[in-house]
């Protein structure tokens, strides 16, 4: 049966009302995994689309596939029936949601985000219905048993789908993601509605998903060294603060690595000051394939270098930065150039940001004076 023209307002007021909610709380944060918490968390709770389960996959441009970001969702039934009547008996709204579970503490433990971080589709034909999706930037509803059987593929098994529906993620008409939702434990049918609503909704949220990745570049770029692209001097003293709060607060220990070149003015009056900024770029990527992922690299000045070594104690920081020093020595673009470092650890040998810095300096300052190309401590 016709909904009656009043119903039909009604529930139009309620959607807006909805979709402007989720957009206010989207606006108040540029953190793009807080974001895509929001995004997921709008679309499986009460107060918002109420899907069962929500997973988000962004577009890897270069590499033409699509990433799985995060899921969201219980893993069980049991688990499921927990989560709801919990938000039930409190009356829980979107906001309140989101401010309960925004420590993130939940998702690591949720194997639905295991799965959906571990995935990774070429954007094909053969991919199946989710590369479809974000190929040709339309949604699809899979519910029926023909549809089903022929969406059949790796992907949805992994992710135990049966009935569910893919949107595109747009931000200015191009593709930058998927969602995919469904309603595994309720098994609740999805209606075209459904489908309309996520779609506006999807249409917000690639905004949100752009504007967030536009201003993380930006945070990149304007703290960044414009010849080398490491992290410039002012970053660098901003990041060493943040470590040692992090190492403080967790009772752990952290090292740092000050480095210069050896007789660097002699090459440069010798290959002349272009060549010289050559090698620095050179040096900078040796730093970058020699150093753990973790490790926060930076150029401190002209041609002096820093690198903070999380997590890690005296021993191990002397292991990699003999490393460091061995792999400068031996490689022939360098023209026999070498790097001398000084090596100070948090707290040991200082708890104060200046004085770290300036026990590395007198270190460094004690490997020149004996000789150069070597560590000290
Ligand atoms: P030492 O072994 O004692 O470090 O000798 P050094 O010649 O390297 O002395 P120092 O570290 O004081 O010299 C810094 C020199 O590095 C001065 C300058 O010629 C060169 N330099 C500094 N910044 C740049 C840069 O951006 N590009 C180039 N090409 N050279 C630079
Ligand atoms: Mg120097
Ligand atoms: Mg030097």
């Amino acid at each position: 049966m016709e909904e009656s023209l009043a119903k039909q307002c009604k529930r139009a007021q309620g959607e807006l009302a909805m979709l402007y909610e989720i957009g206010n709380a989207m606006h108040t944060t540029l953190n793009l995994e807080e974001i895509l918490y929001i995004i997921l968390t709008a679309v499986t709770s009460h107060a918002g689309l109420s899907f069962n389960r929500a997973m988000l996959f962004l577009v890897k441009k270069n590499e033409n596939r699509l990433e799985g970001k995060m899921g969201i969702g219980p893993d069980s039934g049991e688990e499921a029936n927990t989560i709801w009547s919990h938000i039930e008996r409190h009356k829980m709204g979107f906001e309140e949601l989101i401010e309960t579970h925004s420590k993130f503490e939940h998702l690591k433990k949720s194997k639905l985000n295991r799965i959906v971080k571990s995935i990774k589709i070429p954007i094909e034909e053969q991919s199946g219905i989710i590369a479809i999706t974000a190929k040709e930037g339309v949604p699809f509803i899979v519910n029926t048993e023909e549809k089903k059987r022929k969406a059949k593929n790796e992907f949805l098994t992994l992710l135990d789908l049966d009935e569910f529906v893919t949107v595109p993620l747009k931000a200015r008409d191009r593709v930058i993601g998927v969602i995919l939702a469904d309603n595994r434990f309720t098994k609740k049918a999805i209606t075209e509605n459904d489908v309309r609503m996520l779609t506006m909704f999807a249409n917000q949220a690639g905004l949100a998903i752009e504007n967030s990745r536009l201003y993380e570049r930006t945070v990149v770029l304007s703290n960044s060294d414009s010849l080398t692209g490491l992290w410039h001097h002012g970053y660098f003293q901003y990041l060493l603060g943040e470590e040692i709060k992090k190492a403080s607060s967790r009772k752990e220990s952290f090292t740092l690595l000050l480095i210069d070149i050896d007789n660097f003015k002699d090459f440069n009056d010798s290959y002349g000051h272009q060549a010289g900024d050559s090698i620095l770029i050179q040096i900078s990527n040796i730093f970058r394939e020699v150093s753990r992922k973790i490790d926060i690299i930076a150029r401190y000045g002209g041609e002096e270098f820093t690198i903070i070594l999380p997590y890690t104690r005296k021993e191990e920081a002397l292991v990699l930065a003999e490393r460091l020093r061995k792999s400068v020595e031996k490689n022939e673009d360098l023209k026999g150039l070498t790097i001398s470092i000084g090596v100070a650890t948090f707290p040991e040998d200082a708890e104060e940001k200046e004085l770290l810095i300036s026990k590395a300096d007198t270190a460094l300052y004690e490997a020149k004076r004996t000789g150069k190309n070597k560590v000290c401590t």
